[in-house]
Parts: C-alpha cells; structure tokens; sequence
C-alpha cells in the first residue's frame, strides 16, 4: 500500500524550510503527547562547530546555528530527505527542552516516541532519536541506515 501524502514522513520530505520543519514537529508533538503547541522564536546564529542548535531555557527560544545548517547539506550530499531528517531530529529535541523537559535522556525518550509513531520506526529521525545522547553527528546517519538495511536482510 503507498503510503499517503498526508503521512508525516511525507510532509516532512516536502517541507522546505527550517520553519516548516518546525511547524510539523509542533504539530507531532500535540498529536502524540497530547501537549498545546507552543509558540517558538527562531534565532539563526554562529555557535560552536558542534552546536547545531540550543533552546534558552525560560524562553520561547531556540537558536539555530547557521553554519552548521549550511555545512549540514554537504555533509549529506544535498539529500533532501536526510538533511530535513536531521533537522527534524535537531528541531523536536529543542522543542521538547521548551516545554520544560530538561532530562536529556528523557528528550530522547519522547523524541522516539513521536517519531516511531508519526515517521515509523524505520526513518532517520526515529534511528538518530534511538542512538543519543549524545546527538550522532550527520555522518553517521548513511551509516544508521545501511546498519539497519543489513539488519533486516
Ligand atoms: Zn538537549
């Protein structure tokens, strides 16, 4: 059976901005933890090499690192659905911080719950959420995936 294009993964697959992105994952978390949305500023700014984004804690904050954003489409060779993945991945984990979830394990915990049940339990966003913390870097995603393809041969 196709799957839908109202699907989650499909939606995400076709947003294409950071904005976008995050609107889908407020919306997914709503819809899985049953939480109001929240409304968030995005800040773009340079951070530490290995930031790719922080939340301020007691605001409504989130600040993107705009050079890692930049550098995260050639480390995964323009693929769209991979980049959107990670950012997915980036984006749900600062949102979680922003309702008030500090743990990080617990983030973890959450972030996997929602993407198993809105992308499935094979996505990249469901994989990258099943291997932290810490965050796996971008490079690691390819090999995430061929690891589960083995997996399931
Ligand atoms: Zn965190």
């Amino acid at each position: 059976m196709p799957i839908p294009p109202s699907h989650h993964s499909v939606r995400l697959l076709r947003c294409n901005s950071v904005t976008s992105i995050l609107r889908l994952v407020a919306e997914g978390v709503s819809k899985v933890l049953g939480v109001k949305g929240r409304a968030v500023e995005l800040r773009m700014k340079n951070l530490p090499r290995n930031v790719y984004a922080l939340h301020l804690l007691g605001t409504n904050i989130i600040v993107l690192n705009e050079e890692a954003l930049h550098r995260l489409s050639e480390e995964l060779s323009g693929d769209r659905a991979l980049i959107n993945s990670y950012t997915y991945f980036i984006l749900l984990h600062e949102y979680l911080h922003l309702l008030g979830i500090v743990d990080e394990a617990q983030v973890y915990k959450y972030a996997y719950k929602i993407c198993k049940e809105l992308l499935g339990r094979y996505h990249p966003a469901t994989l990258l959420s099943m291997h932290g913390p810490p965050a796996p870097p971008p490079r690691a995603l390819k090999s995430l995936l061929k690891m589960q393809m083995l997996f399931h041969l």
